[in-house]
């Protein structure tokens, strides 16, 4: 049978979704593959399938018993032989799993990567004939990511001594994840590699400047009376204050946040999830459980911490495919904020230098210059040659000046201040703002103050806001505030490299937001 008849008449499916029916092939093939794809795109079947057309028992390693178990179950339904050995099984369970791959019947074998611990695992394995190994939720193997396992560092051992192909699937999109994926699960030699499925194209993206976003979150809840969405908050007493606000404004809202009762919590994910149109006022502790096809829109109130959780928690929204909306706000403090969250971290030194790396990606997708979704796909490794026509920036194209000039100001005056200042101090200097504490260090004397007379304080907040969003300045954390340069910095003061800045941003700043409709 092919695979597109097992996809019909095993598992009832009409068609394959996006990237499944290559990756499939790849598999059925014998390829070593590393697929990547977003959470419920479509990965068990990617290795159910080929374990089906192919000869022999399909090991499949997976870290949670819950779902290896949901999956043999849904397998046995659907009349395939499946069997998981975990320490959630009774004798009576291992028994017949044992029997069923001694007799050569087993089609799939799930287990737990503490499994590989025992050393009779292989000798089974090989007597069983095991054909193709699955290593589900494969980031599992990085000791940087939250969720590491270390038995997952014997699935490399595993595919030696099998002499079996390994086909790895994980979310995780992150280059440096990915190197080691590679490295521990494929002894380094690069996997046929598949990415596919981030798009969601339903949902339209957006971002603004904040600028009174207690104003901004309840315009852009008032336009979508009546339709579920979530609004997420940095912290758990924003979630109480911005709920008590959308009710006052007449919508059904809650909040939800980590610190509540297990009940209430359990009490307003139920209602969420029957209701129509509640709001939820939550931080980041809402979502994992929630399965909502119709969340219509989902707002940020404040900066999410990297590209990866922007992407999940917009991703809650239209899971039905039909038109969803998202606005994310941030501004200048959100960005030091988040900063500061990693810097004072306990992660050791490279973690904290990737999580940054992840916060510039979202800042970048923040003060993108044109189509928001083509930057978010390329950080995936997608690259759509057009543009996607459903986000902020595709609907009404930002102007752009070039800014060079202002920006090599801003970075001559940190420096000339030995990068000990932050940046309402720089702002004064260049513009020309005799202030006491200007005085008092003498800073009139310096061949930047006053130079940059030609913008406002609100455009040269923005240029700060945009500089810091490019990463050409970070807040130093061993001094509260003080702002410094990075390397990224450096051609600009040169005048090797020119910039360009958007001139929207700048121009709200000072006007208000411009609110898209
Ligand atoms: P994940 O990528 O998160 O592991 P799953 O493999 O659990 O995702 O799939 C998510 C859901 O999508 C499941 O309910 C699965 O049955 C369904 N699904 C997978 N492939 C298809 C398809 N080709 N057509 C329809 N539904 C599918
Ligand atoms: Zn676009």
């Amino acid at each position: 049978m092919s695979p597109a008849t097992h996809l019909r008449e095993v598992f009832g499916f009409d068609a394959f979704r996006p990237g499944q029916e290559e990756i499939v092939d790849a598999v059925t093939a014998g390829h070593d593959v590393l697929a990547i794809m977003p959470t419920g795109g479509g990965k068990s079947l990617c290795y159910q399938l080929p374990a089906l057309a192919r000869e022999g028992v399909t090991v499949v390693i997976s870290p949670l018993i819950a779902l290896m178990r949901d999956q043999v179950r849904g397998l046995r339904e659907a009349g395939v032989e499946a069997g998981a050995l975990t320490s959630g099984n009774t004798p009576e369970e291992t028994d017949a799993v044992l029997a069923s791959l001694r007799e050569g019947r087993l089609k799939l074998l799930y287990m737990a990567p503490e499994r590989l611990a025992s050393g009779a695992t292989v000798p089974l394995l090989k007597r069983a004939g095991a054909s193709l190994i699955a290593v589900d939720e494969a980031h599992c193997v990085s000791q940087w990511g939250h969720d590491f396992r270390p038995d997952y560092l014997r699935i490399g051992d595993l595919k030696r001594q099998l002499g079996v192909p390994l086909a790895a699937f994980t979310a995780t999109a992150d280059a440096e994840t990915r190197e080691e994926i590679v490295r521990k699960l494929f002894e380094g030699r690069q996997p046929e590699t598949f990415l596919r499925g981030f798009d969601r194209p339903n949902i339209h993206l957006a971002f603004a400047v904040k600028d009174s976003p207690r104003r901004q979150i309840l315009d852009f809840a008032d336009r979508r009376r009546g339709q579920s969405g979530i609004v997420y908050c940095g912290t758990r007493a924003k979630t109480e204050a911005l709920a008590a606000a959308l009710r006052e404004a007449g919508h059904s809202a809650l909040h939800y946040h980590g610190g509540m009762e297990a009940e209430d919590r359990r009490v307003a994910e139920t209602r969420f999830q029957r209701e129509d149109g509640l709001i939820v006022a939550a931080t980041v502790a809402f979502g994992m459980g929630i399965d909502k096809p119709d969340i219509r829109w989902v707002a940020h109130a404040d900066l999410p911490k990297s590209i990866e959780a922007y992407y999940q928690e917009i991703g809650r929204a239209g899971r039905d495919g039909a038109p969803s909306e998202t606005l994310t706000l941030y501004g200048p403090d959100d960005i030091r904020y988040r900063r500061q969250q990693i810097d004072e971290g306990l992660a050791p030194p490279e973690r904290r230098a990737a999580d940054h790396g992840r916060l510039n990606a979202l800042l970048g997708l923040a003060e993108a210059l044109d189509c928001r979704r083509r930057v978010l796909l390329g950080y995936f490794g997608e690259a759509p040659e057009a543009a996607c026509g459903h986000c902020d920036l595709c609907d009404k194209p930002p102007e752009t000046f070039d800014a060079t000039q202002p920006v090599r100001m801003a970075l001559s005056a940190a420096l000339r201040t030995e990068e000990r200042f932050g940046a309402g101090h720089l702002i004064d200097i260049v513009m020309g703002s005799a202030t006491d504490k200007v005085k008092q260090r003498g800073h009139e004397d310096l061949p930047t103050f006053g130079v940059g007379k030609a913008h406002s304080k609100a455009q040269w907040q923005a240029i700060f806001r945009q500089i810091m969003g490019r990463d050409l300045m970070r807040p130093d954390p061993e001094r509260h505030g003080a702002l410094r340069m990075t390397e990224a910095a450096r051609p600009i003061l040169r005048g090797e490299e020119s910039i360009t800045l958007r001139k929207d941003t700048v121009k709200s700043a000072r006007f208000g937001p411009k609110v898209r409709e």
